[in-house]
């Protein structure tokens, strides 16, 4: 198989070549891209070098699988350029995520949505990735009725250049001097911004809009109710949310805890009602950790656990991978 992956210099991008590999995913040539910056770079796949090449159409020929992450732009250029050459692109940006005929699938939650592909599947946010794959389970042993999230998200969502302005303002912040706030509207070091993307005129900002818009599309409950603030912290890497989820059959604690033992992606913490993960353990690894269930007092049904994941691993490289693999399971690719 001709693996192409568009992005493959950034954050994402260089954690899917590593997927690739790990994952022993059959690819017989991979064609890394990225933008003119990066050309003549080189990728290391299985031991050999592979050179970065500027993206252009000629480079989608003969590709069988295109993983992108390189921002909605080059997405909403290149994903129909790379679909009418014949390649199945699944894309990790947000360009096309709420569109009718594109698919938006986490394989552990909706992975029969991929049936009806038609060239461009769209990976989640990374945020909503972990909170549904763990929500899932739940929603199908007492039904699902709403989810109250907030999110604790690392600056790797953000990219490459977001680890550096966190580290350079940390040294600033030590040192007394003012740091540089590039890449956030304030410091992010030693705080915390309750904004990730545009906040609009409702005062809903970009990151709680996907929570809310992408649960309802990939759980497909048109009606769940969502509410969510999305929260940047001074975290290198890995997201941990807080999720409140209200349900229609009383969820008993033994009841869900065997639910999550036994779910796909999930890893429950040993002690799952005291102990819990934090990012920093979470780095390289693929479940989505969760820990801290307790039932709510109020309202009726109503119960809440602490969900942490490596969000450029399941929040974005290993789903992207774990979608292309459900696609040969399903003879689709
Ligand atoms: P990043 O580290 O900044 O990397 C961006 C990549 O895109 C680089 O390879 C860059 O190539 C390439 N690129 C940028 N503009 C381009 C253009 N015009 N044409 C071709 N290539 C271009 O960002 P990232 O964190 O990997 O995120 C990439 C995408 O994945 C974004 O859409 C992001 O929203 C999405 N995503 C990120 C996360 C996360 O947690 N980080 C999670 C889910 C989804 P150069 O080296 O040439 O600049």
């Amino acid at each position: 198989m001709r693996v192409a992956v568009l992005g493959a210099t950034g954050l994402v991008g260089s954690e899917m070549v590593k997927v690739l590999e790990e994952r022993a995913f059959p690819v017989d040539d991979l064609v890394p891209l990225a933008s003119e910056r990066s050309a003549g770079r080189q990728v290391i796949f299985k031991g050999r070098p592979y050179v970065v090449r500027a993206v252009e159409e000629s480079a989608f020929e003969g590709i069988d699988v295109a993983l992108f992450s390189a921002g909605s732009g080059p997405s909403r250029k290149w994903a129909p350029v790379a679909a009418s050459k014949g390649a199945v692109v699944i894309d990790n940006s947000s360009a096309w995520r709420m569109e009718e005929d594109v698919p938006l699938v986490v394989p552990e939650v909706n992975p029969h949505a991929l049936d009806k592909h038609k060239g461009i599947i769209a990976n989640p946010n990374c945020a909503t990735i972990q909170a549904l794959v763990a929500l899932k389970p739940l929603h199908d042993a007492f039904g699902l009725k709403s989810i109250q999230v907030v999110t604790f998200q690392s600056v790797s969502g953000t990219g490459l250049r977001a680890l550096d302005e966190l580290k350079e303002d940390s040294k600033a912040v030590l040192e007394g001097d003012p740091p540089t706030c590039e890449l956030y509207p304030k410091p992010i070091a030693f705080n915390v911004l309750p904004h990730i993307g545009k906040i609009d005129e409702k005062g809903i900002s970009e990151e709680e809009y996907k929570m809310m818009n992408e649960s309802r599309k990939i759980m497909e409950l048109s009606n769940l109710a969502v509410s969510c603030t999305a929260v940047r912290v001074p975290v290198f890497r890995g997201h941990s949310e807080a999720v409140v989820a209200t349900f229609e059959k009383d969820p008993s604690l033994q009841n869900a805890i065997e639910a999550l033992s036994k779910a796909p992606g999930v890893s429950l913490t040993e002690d799952p009602l005291y102990s819990y993960v934090v990012p920093s353990e979470v780095e390289g690894k693929d479940p989505v950790f969760v820990g801290r269930i307790r039932k709510e007092p109020s309202p009726e049904n109503s119960l809440s656990f602490w969900v942490v994941a490596d969000n450029i691993r399941k929040g974005a490289a290993l789903n992207a991978v774990q979608i292309a693999e459900e696609l040969i399971k399903r003879e689709l690719l």
